[in-house]
């Protein structure tokens, strides 16, 4: 096993060990573990320093997971775009392909929270070949992203087999790797898999930090390792309530990805998903964090706030004229000019 591996066989699943370690109540949060399980790799949850900090309310189950929310289980209609099984084909020229139903640490605002378990169900081999046989046909698509689950959690034998594969199709020109590795499980980011990865340039590296106490001596590291191996890193940051939703802690963030050669590059608004209201903020408030970066902080450390279209329609930009113009119901244009109503929280 390699020391990753060890770390990742250490996890903390059972409320029992959480117990343990923090003095609180298990009974409500049973049938919130059992619809919705719990996991953190030990390395994320010796970030934890006290309860109900930024770490602990993006991996600890809470009860209003399980409160009526009128939220969707697919809200971006990932399922009614995706052609073969775990592929996601939205945009003309690009795909998702969610190579792993699994994760090191499950993030309980998570956009696929309803569905990761039901999302890749074959083989990693037979969903390979269907992807395949996919793009083959298909000649607009030019970008594959890998997401999940977790893509960095195959082996580096499986990341070698799913990269050389996609990149002997003649029209996949750029690869793409969406991962929070580098956020709940450094270890996993080894000079060995840097090698492979450096093989299949360009390719390039989404990664998920959301606070400023994710960013340790270990992720540093980790980034570097990429980073060395010439490939882009950007980072995607989910505007979470009483997380995130602060503009100093945001501009410290994004400050700080900077220094790690990471390129800030969305701020994602939350997606209406199922179990995860409670993190839900206006559109207001991600304005108003944008507004304190501008100007205030390099043009390099500053993200595109996105909100992803209900229904799959495309993600957009967000901009302070149309939250001022038109109040609680915006409409938004997407790529294709569709204009699609959305009904903004309460601030
Ligand atoms: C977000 C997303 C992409 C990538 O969009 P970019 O704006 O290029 O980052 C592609 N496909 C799907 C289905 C997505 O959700």
């Amino acid at each position: 096993m390699e020391l990753w591996e060890e770390s990742l066989a250490q996890s903390i699943t059972s409320l029992e060990t959480l117990v343990e370690r923090f003095p609180i109540d298990p009974i409500p949060l049973r049938p919130v573990v059992n619809r919705y399980p719990l996991r953190i790799t030990p390395y994320y949850f010796n970030l934890i320093r006290e309860i109900g900090d930024p770490i602990w309310c993006q991996s600890i189950p809470d009860p209003r997971e399980l409160e009526t929310d009128h939220l969707s289980e697919d809200p971006l209609n990932e399922e009614g775009n995706s052609p073969v099984p775990g592929l996601i084909h939205r945009y003309p020229d690009r795909v998702v392909l969610l190579v792993s139903s699994s994760c090191p640490t499950f993030c309980r605002f998570c956009t696929r929270k309803n569905r990761i378990f039901r999302c890749h169900s074959l083989p990693l081999n037979d969903s390979l070949q269907s992807w395949v046989k996919y793009l083959e046909a298909n000649q607009s698509v030019q970008e594959a992203i890998l997401s999940g689950g977790e893509p960095l959690l195959l082996t580096d034998d499986e990341l070698e087999t799913i990269l050389s594969t996609l990149k002997m199709i003649p029209h996949i020109q750029i690869l793409r790797i969406n991962t929070r590795i580098p956020v709940t499980l450094p270890e996993r980011i080894t000079l060995r898999l840097s090698k492979i990865l450096k093989r299949h340039h360009p390719l390039f590296l989404n990664t998920h930090f959301n606070h400023p106490q994710e960013i340790t001596k270990e992720s540093a590291e980790a980034c570097a390792i990429l980073s060395d191996a010439g490939i882009p890193l950007g980072n995607q940051t989910v505007l979470l309530k009483k997380v995130n939703d602060d503009p100093e802690v945001m501009k410290e963030l994004m400050k700080k990805l900077l220094t790690l050669r990471i390129r800030p590059y969305y701020l994602h608004h939350m997606d209406p998903v199922k179990g995860t209201k409670h993190f839900r903020t206006s559109l207001n408030q991600g304005l108003k964090i944008m507004d304190r970066l501008r100007g205030y902080i390099s043009g390099l450390a500053i993200p595109y706030y996105m909100i992803d279209l209900p229904g799959g329609k495309g993600k957009v930009p967000i901009l302070p004229e149309q939250v001022e113009r038109n109040g609680k119901t915006l409409r938004l244009r997407n790529y294709r000019g569709e204009v699609v109503e959305y009904l903004d929280e309460e601030d």
